[in-house]
């Protein structure tokens, strides 16, 4: 008989990883960041219509200090970059970032000089979204996926940390 079987009814187990997962993704804070038209869409995705604040996201911050999630709505310029970048260095950790629309994932339309050919040039992306825009519903059914990630985080993993690991084992192949 399993440990579980044997406890009383109301009673479950669980770890801390999971309980600190389970109010991390119940109350991620975008920055506002938006680059291009996929803003638009971003924006209406906070609105009353498609309320994000279900899943606890109800203020977008100003300050890069109080948010810990950056979702790249748009284009990103090759000016913007270095922009993008101090903005995404000021979130505390743990911190996480989701590619919104083929522009910040991949550059889209935009195969030029001026335009970053992907956001994951200069920031580590944790989920992309297609679409050109993609609508408020595919960009809360990217939030929601990407809770899945969140609530599987490991306590004291940060990102810049995974990254050493993630480019060592690059260097190493
Ligand atoms: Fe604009 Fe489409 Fe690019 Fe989004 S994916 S920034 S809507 S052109």
């Amino acid at each position: 008989m399993g440990i579980e079987e044997k406890l009383p009814a109301g009673v479950a187990l669980t770890t801390v990883e999971g309980i600190v997962g389970y109010f991390r993704k119940a109350s991620v804070w975008p920055a506002t960041f938006g680059l291009a038209c996929c803003a638009i869409e971003m924006m209406t995705t906070g609105g009353p219509r498609y309320d994000t604040a279900r899943w606890g996201m109800e203020v977008f911050r100003a300050s890069p200090r109080q948010a810990d999630l950056m979702i790249v709505a748009g284009r990103v310029s090759q000016k913007m970059a270095p922009v993008l970048r101090q903005i995404y260095d000021q979130m505390p950790e743990p911190k996480w970032v989701l590619a919104m629309g083929v522009c910040a994932s991949s550059g889209g339309m935009f195969n030029n000089y001026a335009i970053v050919q992907g956001v994951d040039h200069v920031v580590p992306v944790d989920i992309y979204l297609p679409g050109c825009p993609p609508r408020p519903e595919m960009l809360l059914d990217a939030i929601i996926k990407l809770h899945e990630k969140i609530q599987a985080g490991k306590l004291g993993v940060h990102k810049r940390q995974e990254l050493e690991e993630h480019e060592s084992l690059a260097l190493e192949a």
